[in-house]
């Protein structure tokens, strides 16, 4: 049994953390072999992570003002957990060379990343393991895509001649060596990375949460935790806004099948979420999960037999193209089509998009919608079981709650709903009582 253990950054904050982290290793050392840390995250609530204080810190380095002060709070961090621990370490040669290359401007992919390259300095002295720097195991190419293939076969290479280790998440190199990090929370997108190295049989990810819940509990105080969910449709959720995974964590260990296992450093003996490639077992409560974002517009076109229009969809997804615009849903009817678009991307090009669309299909009617939220209702047992749509649209009726749009994947894994931002969070409560609370 071989398994890679990633630790978030809230497991990670502070020395009485660290010691929890360091049981829970001790208790399985013979399987839990590969370590993947973040940076310390925040101690308490109003504290800051230490990757944001270093973002932070690299933008008033790269301004050319005195940015010794923030460093200096960076350091004390780690001095604090380095005292705590009581380790024989000293983080003085680093410090120094971190200030030289912020002061030359090394980058702010640089900067965020030595949040996790100093944690998994103290993580390898602390456990007594071999420190593996992630910039010289997990590689991305020149255009700045990760690099599956090249890292796979230096990290298993690599990898081979220990038992142990310690390799800090979030960040690899550049093929000129320059460093590059993944997007925010990717440090669970390096442990994945690793299980599919090692060929583990299980990737454990803790954190602070005993597992991925039905939803999010800054919404739904005290959620149910979710006992099995496929890779897929936790990719839905962890894409709508559950962040208790990265998105893109599932696809190293998906190719090899090694089941993802989500947990609690805080509450280790509790079971956590299994995430697997498909699983027999029936969801509890019909659907699997709810996740949604705010910050969507809409734009809605119509035009008489739009649908027997060849090309009509491409000559209008083309303006979003040519604006460097992604869509998330396209909800479509026989003369109308809307195109979701996250608000904030979209903002600043709308007037060159409304005219493109304007110009290449010269619709009947033109209009748009903003301050929308998404919400999806995940779950494999959607496919078979009748009326789940007509429950939800019971509970937010019941709410009160307008329906902006509804949109089904073409898997049935999944029914998008559209409501105001302002109906949100009562949208994600009302779907969550329905489904679970009168279930209990
Ligand atoms: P880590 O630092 O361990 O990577 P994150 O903060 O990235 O932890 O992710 C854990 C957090 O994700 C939880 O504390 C919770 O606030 C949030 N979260 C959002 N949606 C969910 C969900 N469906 N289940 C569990 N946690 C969720
Ligand atoms: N420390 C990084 C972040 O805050 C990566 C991670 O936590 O996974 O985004
Ligand atoms: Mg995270």
């Amino acid at each position: 049994m071989k398994k890679v253990v990633k630790f978030g950054g809230s497991s990670l904050a502070s020395a009485e953390q660290f010691q929890k982290v360091g049981s829970i290793i001790h208790a399985e050392e013979a399987f839990r072999r590969y370590v993947i840390p973040s940076a310390p995250g925040k101690r308490f609530g109003g504290d800051t992570k230490v990757t944001d204080l270093l973002y932070d810190c690299y933008e008033t380095a790269v301004k050319g003002t005195d940015f010794d002060k923030k460093l200096q709070v960076i350091k004390e961090r780690y001095q604090e957990i380095i005292n705590g621990l009581q380790l024989d370490l000293s983080l003085d040669d680093e410090f120094d060379k971190i200030r030289e290359l912020f002061a030359q401007g090394a980058g702010s992919n640089y900067a965020a990343s030595r949040g996790e390259y100093l944690n998994g300095i103290i993580m390898a002295e602390y456990l007594g393991y071999e420190f593996i720097d992630a910039a010289e195991v997990i590689f991305f190419t020149e255009n700045g895509e990760f690099d599956a293939e090249k890292t796979n076969r230096m990290l298993s290479t690599r990898l081979e001649k220990y038992d142990h280790a310690v390799i800090p998440g979030f960040y690899g190199s550049l093929p000129g060596g320059a460093i590059k990090t993944f997007s925010r929370g990717g440090s669970d997108i390096t442990g994945s990375i690793v299980a599919r190295a090692v060929k583990a049989d299980l990737y454990e990810n803790w954190t602070d949460v005993s597992g991925c819940l039905v939803t999010d509990p800054r919404i739904v105080k005290d959620p149910v935790p979710i006992e099995v969910i496929t890779y897929r449709e936790l990719r839905e959720l962890a894409y709508m806004g559950a962040s208790v995974l990265h998105d893109e964590a599932i696809f190293p260990v998906r190719r090899e099948g090694i089941p993802i296992n989500i947990r609690n450093t805080n509450d280790p003996s509790a079971p956590g979420t299994m995430i697997v490639e498909s699983t027999c077992k029936k969801s509890d409560y019909t659907i699997t999960g709810i996740a949604g974002k705010k910050g969507f517009a809409a734009i809605n076109i119509e035009k008489d037999r739009m649908n027997s229009e060849v090309g009509f969809g491409r000559k209008v997804l083309s303006v979003f193209e040519e604006n460097g615009i992604s869509f998330e849903h396209i909800p479509s009817g026989i003369d109308t089509m809307s195109i979701f678009v996250h608000q904030s991307e979209f903002e600043e090009k709308e007037q060159k998009v409304l005219a493109g669309i304007r110009r290449v299909v010269d619709p009947d009617y033109l209009d748009m919608d903003s301050d929308l939220a998404l919400i999806a209702v995940v779950g494999r047992g959607m496919r078979s079981m009748r009326g789940t749509a007509g429950r939800i649209f019971a509970a937010l009726a019941h709410a009160n709650i307008n329906i902006r749009m509804i949109d089904q994947g073409s898997s049935e894994l999944n029914i998008i709903i559209g409501v105001s931002n302002s109906d949100f969070e009562a949208a994600i409560r009302a779907i969550y009582d329905i489904f679970v609370k009168v279930r209990l």
